[in-house]
C-alpha cells in the first residue's frame, strides 16, 4: 500500500534555498518535509565557495539584484547566530572583508570603473595603491596595479551551512527524506499529485506520497526539468557550470586573511586554513566533469594573484551548476499553478540571497506579500520578460496582475534609472591610467 503524509509545506530540493527556507517556516510551527535525491549537502550548494559578496559581485545593469543582495547581506549575521544557536554546528562565517586586485593596466582600468559605480551607489569600497594593498594582504604577487577593499564583505562555508541547517530543521521536528536513508535515488521526486489544475503533494521514486498546501520548487538547476509539472509550469532555469579547487595550507594558515580576487579567480579562505580557488563559469548543459582544463586555469591564476598557493596542498575539485534564469534574477513567489511556490534560479548568489529568500517564502506562505527587495523577483515577470527589453517599464505596470507585481514593476523601473545612471557615470569617467606596479 502506498504510504501518504500531510503537511504544511513540501520543500523539493535540499540545496540552501530549500533548506533555508524550511528552516524558516518550521521554526514557526508549520509542518515541513524536505525531499532531496541525494544527501545533502549536493547540488550546486556543496560546491559553493560560499562568498557573501553583494559589493564586489556588483555587475553593470544589475541594480534589482544589488538591492537583494544588499538585504540579504544585512540578514546574515543574525540569521547564522540564530542557525549555530538552534543546531549547535558552526557554519564557518567570517566578516574578513574582500581585497579585488587588479593585475596590469587593463584590469586597473576596469576595476576603476567598477568602483566608481560602486561609489555612486553609495557602496563601502576603497581604491587602495599596491602598498596599501599589501599591508592587508602581504602575500600578494610583487607587481600588481592597485584594487579595491570592501571590508562589510563576509563568507560563510556552504557545507557548514548545510549540516547546521539540517541539525537545527531535525530539532524543529521537519522531516528530511534523502537519499542517504533510503535506496540511491529512491527520494527524488517523480510525480505530482494533482486535483485539476492544482497541485496537492508529489511522489517520490519509492512510491510515498507527501501531501500539502503548498509545495515549493527549490531544485536549483534542474527546476526546468521538472516533468512532473505541466509544461507551463516549469521555470525557465538553465545550468551554468562552475569548477573550483580546494586546497589546504600545509602549516595550518591560509595564505590571505581576506577573499582576494581579480578579473579572473577569487580566493576564499576558511577558518580552518582551507583555500577556495574559484570558479569558471561554462555553458555545458548538465556535465558535471571536472576539465583540466578548468583546474589549470584557476591554478595559474590564484598562482598570478598570491604566489604561495604553489605550496599548499590540492585538496579536491569540484564542479557545480548554477541555476540562471534569462534576466538573472532569482524566481521567488507564487508559480503558476495553484499550491505551488518557486524558490529558485538564484545563479551566482544562491549562498548569499539564502535568508531573504527565506524570509519571503515564510511571507508567500502565510498569505502576505513579498519583502520589498524581492519583489523583482516575482515570477509573474517572466511573461513580461520580452516588455521589460523594450523598456516600456508603463506597459509592465498597468499589465501587472496584484500589488506585488506593481511593486516589481516600480522596483524596475527604479532600476533601470539606476542602471542608466550608472552608464552615464562610466561615460563620464576620466580615462585613468593605471597606478605604477608596486
Ligand atoms: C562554482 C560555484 C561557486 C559558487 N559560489 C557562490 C558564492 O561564493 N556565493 C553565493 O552566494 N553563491 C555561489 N554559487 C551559487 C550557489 O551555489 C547557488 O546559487 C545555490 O547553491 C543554489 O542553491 P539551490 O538550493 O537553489 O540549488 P542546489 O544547491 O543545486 O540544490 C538543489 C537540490 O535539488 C535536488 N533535486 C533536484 N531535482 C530533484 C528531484 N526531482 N527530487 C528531489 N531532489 C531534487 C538536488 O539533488 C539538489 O540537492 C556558486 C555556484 C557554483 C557552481
Amino acid at each position: 500500500m502506498t504510504e501518504q503524509r500531510d503537511f504544511d509545506a513540501i520543500f523539493v530540493g535540499g540545496g540552501v534555498i530549500g533548506l533555508s527556507c524550511a528552516w524558516r517556516v518550521a521554526r514557526d510551527g508549520a509542518r515541513v518535509a524536505v525531499l532531496d535525491r541525494a544527501e545533502p549537502p549536493a547540488g550546486a550548494t556543496r560546491v559553493a565557495a560560499g562568498m557573501l559578496a553583494p559589493v564586489g559581485e556588483l555587475a553593470f545593469g544589475e541594480p534589482e539584484l544589488l538591492e537583494m543582495t544588499l538585504a540579504s547581506a544585512a540578514l546574515y549575521p543574525e540569521f547564522v547566530a540564530e542557525l549555530e544557536a538552534a543546531s549547535g554546528e558552526s557554519t564557518g562565517y567570517a566578516s574578513q572583508g574582500a581585497l579585488h586586485i587588479a593585475l596590469d593596466r587593463d584590469e586597473a582600468a576596469e576595476l576603476r570603473r567598477v568602483h566608481d559605480l560602486q561609489r555612486s551607489l553609495g557602496l563601502e569600497a576603497e581604491w587602495l595603491p599596491p602598498r596599501r594593498c599589501r599591508e592587508l594582504e602581504p602575500g600578494l604577487t610583487p607587481s600588481f596595479n592597485g584594487g579595491v577593499h570592501a571590508p562589510g564583505e563576509a563568507a560563510v562555508d556552504p557545507r557548514a551551512l548545510t549540516r547546521a541547517l539540517l541539525a537545527a530543521l531535525r530539532k524543529a521536528g521537519a522531516e528530511v527524506i534523502a537519499a542517504g536513508e533510503g535506496e540511491p535515488g529512491s527520494s527524488e521526486v517523480v510525480d505530482g499529485i494533482f486535483e485539476g489544475e492544482r497541485l496537492l503533494g508529489v511522489r517520490t521514486a519509492a512510491g510515498e506520497e507527501l501531501r500539502a498546501e503548498t509545495t515549493v520548487l527549490a531544485t536549483g538547476a534542474w527546476s526546468g526539468q521538472t516533468a512532473w509539472l505541466p509544461e507551463h509550469a516549469r521555470p525557465p532555469v538553465r545550468p551554468v557550470k562552475g569548477q573550483i579547487v580546494e586546497l589546504r595550507a600545509r602549516d595550518g594558515a591560509a595564505p590571505c586573511e581576506r577573499i582576494v580576487a581579480s578579473e579572473r579567480v577569487y580566493l576564499v579562505p576558511r577558518p580552518d586554513g582551507r583555500l577556495i580557488v574559484g570558479a569558471t563559469s561554462e555553458e555545458q548543459g548538465f556535465d558535471t566533469a571536472v576539465t583540466a582544463g578548468g583546474v589549470h586555469e584557476l591554478l595559474r591564476e590564484a598562482y598570478r594573484l598570491l604566489p604561495d598557493v604553489a605550496e599548499m596542498e590540492l585538496v579536491d575539485s569540484m564542479a557545480g551548476l548554477r541555476p540562471c534564469t534569462p534576466d538573472n534574477l532569482p524566481l521567488i513567489g507564487p508559480g503558476a499553478i495553484e499550491g505551488l511556490v518557486l524558490a529558485t534560479g538564484h545563479y551566482r548568489n544562491g549562498i548569499l540571497l539564502a535568508p531573504l529568500t527565506a524570509e519571503a517564502i515564510a511571507a508567500v506562505l502565510a498569505g502576505e506579500q513579498l519583502p520589498e527587495a524581492v519583489a523583482p523577483a516575482h515570477p509573474a515577470r517572466m511573461s513580461l520578460v520580452a516588455q521589460r527589453a523594450t523598456k516600456d517599464m508603463c506597459t509592465v505596470a498597468s499589465s501587472a496582475a496584484d500589488a506585488t507585481t506593481d511593486r516589481a514593476a516600480e522596483l524596475a523601473a527604479r532600476g533601470a534609472a539606476l542602471a542608466a545612471a550608472a552608464e552615464a557615470a562610466e561615460r563620464a569617467a576620466p580615462d585613468r591610467a593605471a597606478e605604477e606596479p608596486g
